[in-house]
């Protein structure tokens, strides 16, 4: 990635229509440069869809990425559930690489109440089985673990470093309101840039260089998110987290999924560029 670009969870809301090509379209107006295709309750497009996505956003200069059904998880007791999220997160891949994406997104798992380490390992042996199957296809696409928000669920950024490091195209999906509410911390300057020495320090530069950044406002408690906010009504200090981004030199997407998306994603973008 030459920049950083900014844009929305889903088509922005004051699109002609919610299809993924008036959002590609209503994304170009309004100068934002990337939108993530949302299959958050099922793949749901054509293959001829896919391929006109593709173009619109080609055609447009936005870059898109994917995030994966909600109704994953790598670490379920059934072995049919297992299969069911593999197969999720391959008809992510197979249709958002089609699409144009780079980078597809998602939920990896709940830790069920295992220890965190007996966790990791069934995460890591089922998704490997899922790369190998995208390798076979030649599907190229980058596969993110999200850093997640609640603590009952696997992804803090040591996990999806690891994991990143064991198995070959996953990445990290960096999503900062997730990790602010899973600690209650990670919300200053010196702590936006440690997250990011963290991830150049385990995965290298060019991590920092593609990075897939979730940013949203969130409530949170005890265990960790509840709800996604608009950024000016949550406590997420949104210009610490540019500025790090910025004097990092963070390269890559970034994906605003608070309610108003692209009211904030233009608040994000437009904040960063008067750094
Ligand atoms: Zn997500």
């Amino acid at each position: 990635m030459e920049k950083l670009l900014f844009g929305t969870g889903g088509t922005p809301h004051t699109a002609r229509t919610p299809s993924a090509i008036d959002g590609i379209k209503r994304i170009a107006e309004l100068g934002l440069g990337c939108m993530e295709l949302e299959f958050v309750y099922g793949v749901r497009m054509a293959e001829t869809s896919a391929r006109l996505v593709a173009e619109t956003a080609q055609g447009l200069g936005v870059k898109l990425s994917a995030h994966g059904p909600y109704y994953i998880n790598l670490n379920a007791r059934e072995p049919e559930k297992v299969a069911a999220s593999q197969e999720r997160i391959l008809q992510t891949a197979r249709i958002g690489a089609l699409c144009g994406a780079e980078s597809i997104a998602f939920h990896a798992a709940f830790y069920l109440g295992d220890p965190p380490e007996k966790t990791y390992q069934a995460v890591k042996k089922n998704l490997a089985e899922v790369m190998n199957q995208l390798k076979k296809e030649e599907n190229r696409v980058w596969v993110r673990p999200e850093v997640m928000g609640k603590t009952s669920q696997f992804g803090d950024i040591d996990e999806i470093i690891t994991l990143c490091n064991e198995l070959d195209r996953v990445g990290i999906c960096m999503d900062f309101a997730h990790w602010h509410a899973r600690s209650g911390q990670a919300n200053s300057y010196p702590e936006f840039v440690a997250v990011l020495e963290q991830i150049k320090n385990g995965l290298g530069d060019e991590a920092i260089a593609n990075m897939h950044i979730h940013v949203s406002g969130i409530a949170y408690g005890q265990k960790g998110e509840r709800k996604h906010l608009d950024l000016k009504e949550s406590d997420l200090n949104y210009t610490e987290l540019l500025q790090a981004l910025k004097d990092y030199g963070a390269k890559g997407l970034v994906i605003c999924e608070s309610p108003s998306l692209e009211a904030d994603a233009l608040l994000l973008q437009e904040s960063y560029h008067r750094l």
